[in-house]
């Protein structure tokens, strides 16, 4: 069986910067991720990311990809790609396969960094060819440069939607509407603003009732929902749409917390059930932490901070880093992600850190002060 100080499960924002901060600080990492590149969601995202300059608003989330990966490669971590890791069992041995072969690890701590998984909606229809998730869309045009459908219905006006119904229009295809079943546009102005001067109508208050096709989405149906959500008989609007993207949120990908006997508690502000982490990152189940959206649906920017936190903090349960140089290296990460966490869109706003800081707490009971305390 191989051996590794620290692993971590996913190369995305999280993955890395946790691999960087735990080499760092001289410990011995190895990162393991299914995709053929590494990166996660950060090389399909093309856009400038907003929020403010100290979170890297304004750089475009490829480039910080990159950047994050010459980091990560200059502090001679171990990149293991088209690998997935199928199981931890007895809270260290970390099991994992790719295509010729199955192996494990034995890992004195390991960081999951496994990301969100996108929700579905259902609606007659929605099995068809043609209906998929935003993020899918995304990945068809920007990674793989094959345009998902030529006129698409966007399901979801958060800056998900809205950015996607964007880069969609760049790429070619026509955005017939975004609908959402909110009163409101959920995501920044800046966006919304971008779609109506291109002429997408933005139908707020609205669902789909259906897609309708033979073979493929030919047809979608869209109709006003009342303040219950409930579909308004009559209000119907049938749309000439071959795809249906859907950005209706994301779900923590915490299968692997699960498999190890982590802890959970259900945040919806936080995109469902997420396992319970100290101040550590650490979860309940010892030398286990958890870092990005696995932890909570937030953003990349938030991802990194916590990434950050859960390598320096792994590094120094493991000794390589004393808990006073610990604390001093965590600060202006901890202060950092206090302060996203305060914006417009953050998670403190939608009360879901709060939430989760509250409950956490009470679920976590004394062992909040162990870890690298
Ligand atoms: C359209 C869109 C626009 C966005 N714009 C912004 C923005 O402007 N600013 C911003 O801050 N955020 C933005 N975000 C959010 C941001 O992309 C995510 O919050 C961020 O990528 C989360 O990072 P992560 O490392 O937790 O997960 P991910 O980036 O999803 O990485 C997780 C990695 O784990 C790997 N993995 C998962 N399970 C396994 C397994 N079992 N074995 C091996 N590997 C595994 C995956 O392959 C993946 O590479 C946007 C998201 C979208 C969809």
């Amino acid at each position: 069986m191989k051996q590794a100080e620290i692993v971590v499960v996913g190369a995305g924002p999280a993955g890395l910067s946790a691999a960087a901060a735990a080499a760092q600080a001289g410990a011995q990492v190895l990162v393991i991720d299914e995709n053929a590149e590494p990166g996660g969601q950060l090389f399909k995202q093309i856009h400038k990311f907003f929020g403010a300059s100290e979170h890297r608003a304004g750089q475009r989330g490829v480039d910080i990809g990159h950047e994050l990966l010459e980091e990560v490669e200059g502090l001679g971590v171990d990149v293991v790609l088209d690998a997935s890791v199928w199981g931890i069992y007895d809270g260290s041995t970390v099991a994992v396969a790719s295509q010729e072969y199955s192996w494990r690890v034995k890992a004195d701590r390991i960081v999951l960094a496994t990301g969100a998984t996108e929700n579905g909606l259902s609606f007659r229809g929605w099995t068809l060819p043609g209906v998929m998730g935003a993020g899918c869309a995304q990945t068809m045009m920007n990674v793989h440069r094959v345009l998902p459908g030529q006129r698409v219905v966007m399901v979801g006006s958060g800056n998900v939607g809205l950015i996607v119904a964007y880069q969609l229009l760049q790429a070619g295809a026509e955005v017939v509407a975004v609908v959402d079943a909110l009163p409101r546009v959920g995501g920044y102005p800046v966006h919304a603003a971008k779609i109506a001067r291109a002429g997408v109508p933005i139908y707020t208050s609205y669902s789909v009732k259906e897609a309708d096709g033979d073979e493929c989405v030919e047809k979608v149906t869209i109709w006003r929902v009342d303040d219950r959500w409930q579909g308004v008989p009559g209000s119907e609007i049938e749309l000439d749409a071959d795809t249906v993207t859907l950005a209706v949120g994301l779900s923590p990908m915490a299968e692997l917390a699960w498999v190890a006997g982590c802890r959970f508690l259900h945040i919806p502000e936080l995109g469902g059930h997420v396992p319970v982490h100290s101040a550590y990152m650490e979860t309940t189940v010892p030398g286990i932490y958890v870092a990005g959206d696995v932890s909570g649906v937030e953003e990349a920017s938030c991802a990194m901070e916590e990434g950050r936190l859960a390598g320096l903090w792994a590094a120094s349960a493991a000794g390589r880093l004393s808990v006073a140089a610990a604390v001093a290296a965590a600060a202006p990460h901890e202060a950092s992600l206090a302060r996203l966490r305060s914006g417009p869109f953050g998670a403190a706003a939608r009360g879901g850190k709060l939430a989760m800081d509250g409950r956490r707490d009470e679920a976590w009971g004394q062992t909040l002060t162990r870890g690298g305390a």
